[in-house]
């Protein structure tokens, strides 16, 4: 449309500046204009079919399509006449002339808008009345007021004369809409072309008024360039409404005032006005210029008072905000931060005592990925309701972000001493929440505290050392407060740097495998291996699993190097396969590897490249690792089970798991976890626990297998119960491939435990 339409003023300009034919301008420079009227028609036309999903919108460009084909009834009311003779005024094409102006400003103001709120709203007709006013002192200084002065005794004649300069006026209106208020997006570029060909049409109204006024218009007058110029740009606009994306689209509310400085230019319209006419054979009575002037300037001066105090409420809002966390409206990091310099300036200089609390949701992650970000921030909110419910009006708490939160105490007296209060949260933290996000569950969390008591050089460092007791705290077993002391600054850091070395450890080939037999408890023959992996470290020796699986877990290194822990152990077995020792093979899969949906294809990769039996692997994964996610690890469970591997619960009985959900499981066997075993000898309470454990997988129909038997009190008691097999340092610790090979070598895979406890 653009094209088309600057094509044609190209040809229209050409005609202007060659003034080619001679005769006939009026009539010529009509035909020129029929085309860009019916194309202005049809493009608000099409604009509002677009829109037919926003009747709002829709009847918008209606109203300015109407107005146009009024525009263009004129225009042929207008050729008409020029062909028939001497042109009467008024005519019936001032009727259809004058009937554009008010359709425009209707459609215009149809244009759905942001919404404002109720300052917004008064100073957007505040800036309307300044445009409008600033218009009608130029309209009336240049045209209206003349024409006034000159109009003859015919009413009629004096009524239309003064009703074009209105119409303007009016457009200036609907033009000053335009630039003040926000469009939605879809009609952006429309509106700005509507509002470029209405400064096009109020300038061609103008300058045709002053000739009309010291000289006489002809048809076909370079002016009319300005009126061609202006229908283009509404034929332009047309074409630029695009379909709005949504039935209600929203408006950009923080979109700024594109056309914020249309009032000034209207107030310095006003008094240049003023000033002009001073100087000039002042063609207005001097009154109604500076009665205009005045009247803007006070609405200009009302409207920028009413900004200034929106802009200091925001301002206000806005501290508020950088200071606050949006969930909780908890102090900030950042103000904690300040309130905890306040707090130790005040105690340096009382001398009282001051504490930060550390605090850390146990587990928040699990419920954050189980249930949603939006149950995980329902959550959060309770837990700062709680923890502000927990302190005194003085005291701070603050959210420094995630699942952490702070507790500042100061001036705490024996009554109310920190351990008291984060033994009062662990409490009040414990106890059930009913979430709505939880279908109907209640979930109960647990919290891990660290306390860092007394002076500090600074806020950070108070904070950094609660930090370093909290981690201690979660390192202890999580559901409990630790307090600092200064050996954890340097266990943090030394656990800093063992995770730095860990992400070159397996690069560096620096993890090897320990392999550790278990036994059948009846016939005490070796029935399989497990892979258990130790790092050799530089500098501190070979480290066990304990003290870097949890890290490696938590950095995500775990699944590389459980990558590696699948293949090198499948190979060995592969190895031991081809040497006439079919042993099983058990490997430990962690958490974090369960999460990975390439878990599944990893294992069927190792089985193809080794060439090994699936029966002849076994997946073990512990309790508490099934029990985070039950539902997603049993699906896990059924895909590694299809690949024909075999499946163990590790640690079996520290989990809590109800029978119920262990049925949806499809494992093959339960390792019971070494503590159980261990206390056996001590306590008639184990071995009753031990026999509801071994009766508990006999009654689903899966092998049984005792954990860290050392004793043999402790293996007569599981043989007693019938518990299937055995792994205990009391058969064979876990040993090098050197080292097993010769266990096995010794003894045929039908070796006995005694020939075994002999090696
Ligand atoms: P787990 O899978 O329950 O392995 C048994 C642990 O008990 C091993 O400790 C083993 O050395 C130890 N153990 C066996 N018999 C006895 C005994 O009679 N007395 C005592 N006190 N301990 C005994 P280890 O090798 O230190 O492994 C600890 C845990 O680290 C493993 O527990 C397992 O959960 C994890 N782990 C080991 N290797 C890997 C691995 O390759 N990947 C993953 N994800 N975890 C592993
Ligand atoms: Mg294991
Ligand atoms: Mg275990």
């Amino acid at each position: 449309m653009a094209g088309a339409m600057g094509g044609l003023l190209l040809v229209y300009a050409g005609w202007q500046l060659f003034r080619w034919p001679d005769g006939h301008r009026e009539l010529i420079g009509d035909l020129f204009f029929y085309p860009v009227g019916v194309a202005a028609i049809f493009a608000a036309v099409g604009a509002s079919r677009r829109c037919a999903a926003q009747p709002r919108l829709r009847s918008a460009w209606r109203l300015l399509a109407l107005a146009s084909v009024f525009y263009l009834a004129g225009d042929v009311a207008q050729t008409i006449y020029e062909l028939s003779g001497p042109l009467p005024f008024p005519s019936v094409a001032d009727a259809f002339y004058l009937l554009f102006y008010p359709l425009i400003l209707c459609g215009l103001l149809r244009f759905p808008a942001g919404r404002r709120d109720l300052g917004a709203g008064v100073r957007l007709m505040l800036d309307l009345a300044v445009v409008a006013i600033g218009g009608a002192a130029v309209v009336m200084y240049v045209v209206l007021g003349p024409t006034v002065a000159q109009s003859g005794p015919d009413p009629l004649q004096s009524g239309i004369s003064i009703a074009y300069p209105v119409g303007d006026m009016v457009l200036l209106v609907g033009l000053g809409s335009v630039l003040l208020r926000r469009t939605a997006v879809s009609s952006a570029r429309a509106l700005q072309s509507f509002a470029g060909g209405l400064l096009f049409f109020v300038a061609a109204d103008l300058v045709y008024g002053y000739i009309e006024l010291y000289s006489t218009y002809q048809g076909g007058d370079p002016v009319d360039s300005l009126w061609m110029i202006a229908i283009a740009l509404f034929a332009v606009a047309g074409a630029a409404q695009t379909t709005p994306l949504a039935t209600t689209e929203v408006i950009a509310e923080d979109q700024p005032h594109h056309a914020s400085w249309a009032p000034y230019i209207a107030v310095a319209i006003g008094f240049g006005l003023l000033l002009f006419n001073e100087r000039h054979q002042r063609l207005l009575p001097d009154a109604s210029l500076v009665i205009a002037a005045v009247l803007l300037a006070t609405l200009v001066s009302v409207r920028q008072f009413l900004a200034q105090r929106d802009l200091l409420h925001t301002q206000g809002r806005l501290t508020y905000q950088s200071l606050h966390d949006a969930l909780t409206g908890l102090p900030n990091r950042a103000l904690v931060v300040d309130r905890a310099e306040q707090m130790l300036a005040r105690a340096r200089r009382s001398r009282t005592p001051v504490a930060a609390l550390y605090v850390d949701i146990d587990g928040f992650k699990h419920i954050n990925d189980s249930f949603g970000h939006a149950t995980g921030d329902e959550l959060l909110s309770v837990v700062a309701a709680r923890l502000s419910g927990i302190v005194r009006e003085a005291d701070t708490v603050g959210r420094l972000g995630g699942d952490e939160f702070v507790v500042l105490l100061e001036d705490h007296t024996l009554d109310a001493g920190p351990e008291l209060v984060a033994e009062r949260m662990c409490q009040v933290l414990g106890q059930p929440i009913d979430l709505q996000g939880t279908k109907g569950r209640t979930v109960s969390v647990t919290a891990s505290i660290g306390i860092a008591l007394g002076q500090r050089d600074s806020a950070d460092d108070l904070l950094r050392d609660a930090d370093f007791a909290l981690y201690e705290a979660k390192g202890a077993g999580k559901n409990r407060w630790v307090m600092f002391e200064s050996r954890m600054q340097t266990a943090a850091q030394d656990l800093l740097e063992l995770e730095m070395d860990l992400k070159e450890a397996l690069d560096a080939g620096q993890f090897f495998l320990l392999y550790q037999p278990t036994f059948d408890l009846q016939s005490e023959t070796i029935t399989g291996i497990e892979a258990l992996i130790r790092w050799r470290h530089p500098v501190r020796g070979v480290i066990p699993p304990d003290a870097f699986i949890p890290l490696a877990e938590e950095t995500g290194l775990i699944v590389p190097i459980g990558r590696w822990v699948l293949r090198t152990a499948c190979q060995q077995a592969a190895a031991w396969h081809r040497q006439g020792r079919p042993l099983g093979m058990a490997i430990n899969v962690s958490a974090r590897q369960l999460d990975q949906p390439s878990l599944v294809q990893d294992v069927a990769d190792t089985l193809a490249i080794t060439g090994l039996d699936p029966a002849a692997i076994t997946l073990e994964i512990t309790e508490t690792t099934l029990m985070r996610d039950a539902e997603a690890a049993a699906r896990r469970c059924h895909a590694l089970k299809a690949l024909g591997i075999r499946l163990a619960i590790d640690d079996f009985g520290t989990g809590y798991s109800s029978l119920a959900y262990l049925r949806q499981f499809p494992v093959d066997a339960l390792k019971i976890d070494r503590s159980f075993i261990s206390g056996i000898a001590a306590s008639g309470d184990s071995k009753a626990l031990i026999h509801t454990l071994v009766q508990l997988g006999k009654t689903l129909g899966l092998e049984t297998l005792g954990e860290g038997i050392e004793e043999r009190a402790q293996l007569r008691e599981l043989q007693r119960e019938k518990c299937d097999s055995g792994q205990g340092f009391l058969f064979a610790r876990p040993l090098e491939v050197d080292a097993i090979e010769e266990l096995l070598g010794v003894n045929s895979p039908t070796n006995t435990v005694a020939n075994t406890l002999v090696a």
